[in-house]
């Protein structure tokens, strides 16, 4: 009975969260805000609601009082429910968020030195099926909307005092788009959030400081960089399309000059503004030193760097890891063509937060949880 009652008095509430501003304002005004009065009202919400991560209208004390409540009544600010918060042991924090039911993702906080970035998830679920990847075992379950993009940085900026956004020494500096999923076959809802993460007047982050991975749909990265602009990494992983064709199965339909090309097209390159190549390092698979020369001799006149990516194992992965000392080689071989070549240190392995690690074990919980429940709902309904 509570339960109908929760879902009937949310769903008459509108969430306001990653509406872009002229959508915002309408809702305005379908509430009832004069036309005249609407951007103005419509930038202060905005503010209280990305600059100061307000939760609810009773904060936003520039605005009267009974305003506030006749926002209350129609609106909120929701964030997505916290399933579960983890923190490794060196600092990296992962939260497990849900939305509704069947709706759970994972968002990961990685702090270092000079950064704090998050590491944002675009889909439940993945349609690419990359074969070192723990994502890609999973089914599509659908795409993210703008507001559950957003609310991951919500969660996150809550969650770490991280308010206001546009305050010194934020601790979230940086954001990627190298959660689970693919954010190019999510495009529009991609660009809809990274629009309101790149406002000034919003959630602050320059562009420079916002990261898109994609595992090379090609059509779709002249029209990231012309809509969305932020930074490009590309999951290149391998320089023969006979592997790669194996490990990011895109590749069959993309194949590695169409992407590599279109990172030489990419609208903005500049030694200022390099692609980020990210190449995972597995064992006896695309680590060889012929490998390295050839990964060098492809990319020759793009403006990039080469972040090397130690496997990071799961459960029934088919790969190893490549062993540190063939990463050191590698890694130099491409360092001395000119191209910086840092290898990504493993974060939050212990709480199954690192590259292509999200989501799937709180999955397998879920599953079976189901079966669990199913089953009980079937005895409760066999015959005493
Ligand atoms: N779909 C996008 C966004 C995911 S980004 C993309 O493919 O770029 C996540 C990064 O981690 C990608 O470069 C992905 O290839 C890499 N990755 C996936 N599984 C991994 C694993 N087990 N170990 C290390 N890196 C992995």
């Amino acid at each position: 009975m509570t339960d109908t009652a929760l879902i009937t008095a949310g769903a008459e509430r509108r969430g306001l969260i990653g509406l872009d501003p002229a959508a915002l304002q309408a809702a305005l005004i379908d509430a009832g805000v004069a036309a005249k009065a609407a951007p103005m009202r419509m930038r202060q919400i905005w503010n209280w609601a990305y600059v100061h991560g307000a939760r609810d209208f009773a904060a936003m004390t520039n605005l009267a009082k009974d305003f506030r409540a006749a926002m209350d009544a129609r609106f909120d600010l929701a964030r997505p429910e916290v399933v579960t918060e983890q923190i490794s042991e060196d600092g990296t924090r992962k939260w497990l968020l849900r939305t509704g039911p069947g709706i759970e993702f994972e968002t990961v906080y990685i702090p270092e030195a000079d950064r704090g970035t998050l590491c944002v998830s675009s889909q439940v679920g993945c349609t690419l099926n990359c074969r070192f990847c723990h994502t890609g075992t999973q089914k599509l379950v659908r795409n993210l909307t703008p507001g559950e993009i957003i609310g991951q940085l919500l969660v996150a900026r809550d969650a770490l005092n991280d308010w206001p956004s546009t305050g010194e020494n934020r601790r979230i500096t940086n954001v990627v788009m190298m959660g689970m999923g693919e954010p190019l076959y999510n495009f529009d809802n991609v660009k809809a959030a990274l629009a309101i993460v790149a406002d000034g007047d919003g959630l602050a982050l320059s562009k420079r400081r916002i990261t898109l991975s994609t595992a090379g749909v090609v059509p779709m990265i002249p029209r990231a960089g012309a809509e969305i602009g932020s930074a490009l990494a590309v999951s290149l992983h391998a320089v023969r399309d006979e592997i790669r064709d194996v490990i990011v199965p895109i590749n069959k339909k993309y194949p590695i000059a169409e992407l590599l090309q279109a990172c030489r097209d990419y609208p903005g390159l500049s030694n200022a503004r390099r692609i980020t190549f990210e190449y995972v390092m597995l064992k006896d698979v695309n680590d060889s030193l012929a490998d390295a020369r050839e990964l060098v001799r492809i990319i020759r006149g793009i403006p990039a760097k080469i972040n090397l990516i130690p496997f990071n194992p799961w459960p029934g992965a088919p790969y190893e890891c490549s062993d540190w000392a063939q990463i050191e080689k590698f890694a130099e071989i491409v360092n001395r063509a000119g191209y910086a070549s840092p290898v990504r240190t493993p974060r939050g392995r212990d709480i199954m937060a690192a590259c292509g690690q999200l989501k799937s074990e709180s999955v397998k919980k879920r599953a079976s949880e189901r079966m669990a429940e199913m089953h009980s709902r079937e005895l409760s309904r066999m015959p005493g």
